[in-house]
């Protein structure tokens, strides 16, 4: 598929006025703008960046799991894995390639402590109605992914979790958003055009302050009644803008991608090593690899997120606490093999951490102007929760959601929470 052929163009001039402005072009302010034109919204995305979709979404490793430890996660990935599988008869784009594929999640245990782990997990996870998770014990678990080391003790598994690829999905999204009209059941008269390279620099607020009246750009100013955020790692820093303090606690996280190496079996699930985070999938001709090291603290927002080179050799040596081929041995055979003689590089981006680690959906309520919204603090799971998320979010903009019964209320009590390890 030709994306660049299909992607909406950027607009050379900003309106005097939209229905709602997006702030943000990553894929949850293109999934925004999808859902507020479905709605029949007139939208204008803001993105800072020359072209849509650069910053962390192109990072992500594009996949999706309903292997959450609440069921608040477990419903809004739910709905967008139904999305991501109808994604072109619902957005109207006919042949939209998503490269959706149910590879499967597979989280495997080298100790009894995570095994139990896991088990409790499950249980939870089958109350909450989630009842294809399987649990495999070591030689079944073998049996199934002969790559898997005889330490290997147990894992869970789900065969519909996946991957997609998150360009496609993002471009489909403003693709869709630009021209409504083969969306079906859209209301009539919405829309979405793209200001790019522009950077919104603040708000203005009527005259009592109580509410937004405009979103104020470095290319000039925009009237609008309501705005979403949709800033990724900088979703604090603009919403302060305006008033409103969010906590978003940016942490980087890296990928390491090896476009060709033929040891890694192309049928492999998304593979997880329960004790350490690290975790593989197999992509273009070789892999995606990730560790979510512990130790990395949060900080500022960056642009661009600099990648250290280290932190690869910590997934590709078999010596290492954290190595690949604990899980898969290939990986040390790999290494041993003579490992310069593949190719890798390293992209890094940064989650947006909530102290909940859970996503900050709806207006500000008391904490800002009435009319601001914010669809952020994913938390590293934009991709996959991103869609749902999105579309509660217009719902609650044009009052068919009641704010008060979401649960992703931008000013619900937080409470810190172990988090599940990805
Ligand atoms: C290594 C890694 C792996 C990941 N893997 C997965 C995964 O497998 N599945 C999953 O669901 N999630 C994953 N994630 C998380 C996912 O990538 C993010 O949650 C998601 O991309 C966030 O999208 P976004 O649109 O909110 O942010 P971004 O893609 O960062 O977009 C935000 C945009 O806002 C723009 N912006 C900022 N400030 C301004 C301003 N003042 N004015 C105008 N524009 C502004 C930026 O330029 C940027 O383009 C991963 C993340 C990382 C880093």
């Amino acid at each position: 598929m030709d994306l660049a052929a299909r992607q909406p163009l950027p607009i050379a001039t900003l309106p005097a006025s939209a229905d709602v402005v997006v702030i943000g072009g990553g894929v949850v302010g293109c999934a925004t703008a999808f859902f507020a034109a479905r709605a029949g919204l007139r939208v204008l995305v803001v993105e800072r960046r020359p072209a849509l979709a650069t910053l962390t979404t192109p990072a992500s490793t594009g996949a999706f799991r309903l292997q959450f430890d609440n069921p608040d996660e477990i419903a809004l990935v739910r709905e967008g894995v139904d999305l991501f599988d109808h994604f072109a008869e619902r957005t109207g784009l006919a042949g939209w390639d998503l490269a959706i594929r149910h590879g499967g999640y597979l989280f495997a245990s080298l100790t009894d402590a995570t095994l139990d782990r896991s088990r409790r997990l499950v249980e939870r996870q089958r109350a909450w109605g989630l009842t294809d998770v399987e649990l495999l014990d070591g030689d079944e678990a073998r049996r199934r992914f002969a790559y898997l080391s005889p330490d290997v003790r147990g894992a869970r598994y789900r065969a519909g979790d996946g991957w997609l690829d998150v360009k496609a999905l993002a471009m489909g999204y403003a693709t869709a958003a630009a021209s409504p009209a083969g969306i079906p059941d859209a209301t009539p008269g919405g829309g979405a055009a793209f200001a790019l390279g522009t950077s919104v620099t603040g708000f203005r607020l009527s005259t009592d302050g109580s509410r937004l009246a405009g979103v104020v750009t470095d290319r000039g100013e925009v009237a609008t009644p309501a705005a979403v955020i949709a800033t990724g790692p900088f979703t604090a820093v603009v919403a302060a803008l305006a008033g409103a303090s969010l906590v978003v606690r940016p942490t980087r996280r890296q990928k390491l991608v090896i476009p060709e190496l033929a040891a890694v079996p192309s049928d492999a699930p998304m593979t997880i090593e329960e004790e350490t985070a690290a975790h593989w999938r197999p992509a273009l001709g070789g892999a995606l690899a990730l560790f979510t090291d512990p130790t990395e603290p949060a900080g500022e927002p960056l642009d661009p997120v600099p990648a250290s080179h280290a932190w690869s050799f910590g997934l590709l040596d078999p010596a290492s606490d954290h190595a690949l081929a604990r899980v898969a041995p290939f990986w040390g055979a790999v290494w041993n093999g003579g490992a310069p003689s593949f190719h890798w590089y390293l992209q890094a981006g940064q989650y947006e951490v909530t102290p909940d680690r859970r996503p900050y959906l709806g207006p500000v309520l008391g904490l800002g102007p009435e009319g601001l919204h914010v669809n952020g603090g994913y938390s590293g799971h934009g991709i996959m929760a991103g869609a749902a998320g999105s579309r509660l979010v217009v719902d609650l903009l044009v009052g068919r959601a009641e704010p008060t019964r979401n649960p992703l209320r931008v000013d619900r009590p937080m409470h810190d929470r172990e988090h599940d390890i990805l």
